[in-house]
């Protein structure tokens, strides 16, 4: 494909229509380029883009954010979804400070050894900020390659990923790794979409199989589907006299890790048997409707119970030292799970 010249008309592309100005490529730095590159990894850039800018606000430089409280990250990271990252992200700043001595490593097997950084993130980093030569291998692409070649198969597969590294390498130019790389990431997301790609404007159509055969949108291969199982649980929601609900942080690891939650039950029979625990005076029982919160691995419905209790009342809720009381006027900074953030919403529309 080389002798084609595919990089040199994906780098003439970029030229003319590629991203330029994105915050994270004005002042570009390693930690600025990391920050957003982890950012990208599961999120669309127009969803990126007013996070990171947040995100520089508070956490302007990597001491900033190796020393910063992790729930404070967290708060930032609310409804980006993929909360390791944001909990990877943090610890490798403190990793940073304390064996790099705050400096952003620059070789390669340094940065892949950081938490939440893997092949492609680590050549990002150092070829879209220093220009060093440095294949990528994103969603982006994954999927320009796969449909150029038509290269058959999951790409999570060991044997296709292989396949797509050996040719990302290939066609990555020594001297513009930099540019051809952050051409491939705009081209994908640009032309090469998901769904109806804009084959008439793509700068390596004359060449590509996937619209020679008119089977672009088949590629990437899809995972065979296999289907996922539900769980349920209900959630006890205390409301101290309308103005503060009861949040219990979640361990570290597993779903939602570090972030705030209602206290769980498997059932209505053991959240009751909860309740009738905690020895409250008078209280206000409302069931709310049950939802779904779909992970990876499963689906998860979810059913709220709205309890409302009188101030006085309040202290018998209160249970251990991963818990408060969050302030419906004055929330506090902490990372609230998504299905958190859906039930507090609900909860303000009950209660005014
Ligand atoms: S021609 Fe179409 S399918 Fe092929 S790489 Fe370009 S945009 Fe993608």
């Amino acid at each position: 494909m080389q002798e084609n010249n595919f990089n040199q008309r994906i780098i003439e592309w970029h030229a003319i229509h590629g991203r330029k100005t994105l915050p994270w490529q004005m002042d570009k730095t390693l930690y600025r380029t990391w920050v957003s590159e982890v950012m990208l990894q599961q999120t669309q850039v127009a969803t990126v883009i007013p996070y990171f800018n947040k995100f520089m606000r508070s956490f302007p430089t990597l001491d900033y954010l190796a020393n910063a409280p992790i729930d404070e990250v967290l708060h930032h990271w609310t409804g980006l979804g993929y909360y390791a990252r944001a909990r990877n992200l943090h610890k490798a700043a403190q990793t940073i400070r304390d064996q790099f001595n705050g400096k952003f490593p620059e070789e390669f097997d340094d940065v892949i050894a950081l938490s939440g950084v893997g092949r492609s993130t680590a050549g990002a980093i150092l070829s879209l900020t220093l220009g060093k030569n440095f294949a990528i291998l994103d969603g982006n692409v994954k999927r320009v390659l796969t449909r150029h070649q038509t290269i058959e198969g999951w790409t999570g597969e060991k044997r296709v990923e292989n396949q797509l590294w050996e040719l990302a390498e290939s066609l990555t130019p020594a001297k513009q790794a930099n540019i051809f790389n952050q051409a491939m990431m705009d081209m994908g997301a640009m032309l090469c979409t998901r769904s109806k790609p804009k084959c008439g404007e793509c700068p390596v159509s004359d060449d590509c199989l996937g619209l020679k055969s008119n089977t672009m949108t088949s590629y990437p291969t899809p995972k065979a589907k296999k289907k996922i199982p539900v769980k349920s649980a209900v959630m006890l929601v205390f409301c101290e006299d309308g103005k503060a609900i009861h949040l219990k942080q979640r361990p570290p690891v597993g779903i939602w890790g570090g972030l705030w939650c209602f206290p769980e039950f498997e059932d209505i029979e053991a959240a009751e048997s909860h309740l009738e625990n905690q020895n409250i005076g008078e209280y206000k029982k409302t069931e709310l409707n049950t939802f779904r919160h779909t992970f990876s691995h499963y689906h998860f419905d979810i059913t709220p119970i709205l309890i409302e209790v009188k101030q006085q009342d309040a202290s018998q809720v209160m249970e251990d030292s991963g818990a408060l009381w969050y302030n419906l006027q004055h929330p506090q900074k902490i990372g609230l799970a998504a299905a958190t953030k859906k039930i507090l919403s609900t909860v303000n529309k009950i209660l005014n």
